[in-house]
């Protein structure tokens, strides 16, 4: 499908919802300069100090061994304090805004969704404002690792690691929990940036997908694979006002307030 129509398509669909959820993952926040993994894994293979992998600079038995290596890289990688919302955050958010977004789930920990204004998302690996000592565990202002190389902990000296890191990538069972419980009750579920389809969506609702590079996804409303995540959405804040003003036929704003 063409990306204009798939636009179209979508705002249809979003006129057409009341209970919207997304569900995002590395593609929603590459358009504001955040790796994916792919381009995680290239600066790490490029980096000629560094001979690991993802998953061992995210070891936390490394990050205590060689604080200032993993600082270093973390630098480069997942932690891009200066990055702002791209349109597909921001768009998020409005439908939050209008009522017709009951909550975005993410696996990225880059805080954006919040940044954009949205209020409910539902994190599973939390994210990288959170940070704590390694030794007793005290809490640390992410805004620290913004200015200190190795922000060491002021009460026992153990170094500052971000929660995700400390808890060798474990996801938070309240988040999961929050977030199935938002998928469950989504009329729409709009899947960005992932090739990962969540389970536990309500049988009748509707499921679009967009994510570059993504082939055929079986039982989808709408696939958008040709295009960044951030091109589509920003056709779609153009588009936006128009098509929720305009709901399509069988549907009303008000019923957004049953059940
Ligand atoms: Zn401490």
């Amino acid at each position: 499908m063409s990306a204009s129509r798939f636009v179209d398509e979508l705002a249809g669909l979003i006129a057409a919802s009341h209970r919207i959820v997304a569900f995002t993952g590395a593609g929603a926040s590459t358009g504001s300069g955040v790796p994916d993994l792919a381009g995680t894994n290239q600066i790490l293979r490029a980096d000629r100090g560094f001979s690991g992998s993802v998953f061992s600079l995210l070891d936390p038995g490394m990050a205590q061994r060689n604080p200032s290596e993993f600082y270093r890289l973390y630098r480069r990688t997942f932690f891009q304090p200066q990055a702002v919302p791209n349109a597909t955050h921001r768009v998020l958010a409005e439908l939050e805004r209008l009522g017709r977004l009951i909550g975005v789930v993410t696996m990225n920990v880059d805080f954006l969704h919040q940044e954009a204004g949205q209020r409910t998302v539902a994190e599973y690996w939390g994210d990288v404002r959170d940070n704590r000592c390694a030794s007793c565990g005290a809490r640390c202002d992410w805004r620290r690792l913004v200015h200190e190389e190795v922000p060491r902990c002021q009460s026992c000296g153990g170094v500052m690691l971000p929660d995700f890191v400390l808890r060798s990538l474990a996801p938070y069972p309240d988040q999961m929990r929050r977030g199935r419980q938002m998928l469950a009750n989504g009329d729409l579920a709009l899947v960005v940036g992932t090739r990962q389809i969540p389970e536990g969506l309500r049988r009748d609702a509707r499921l679009a997908v967009v994510c570059q590079g993504v082939g055929d996804v079986r039982g989808a409303d709408l696939v958008c694979g040709d295009e960044p995540a951030e091109d589509v959405f920003a056709a779609l804040e153009r588009d936006l006002p128009f098509s929720l003003l305009n709901p399509v036929a069988g549907s009303s704003p008000s019923d957004s307030h049953q059940r």
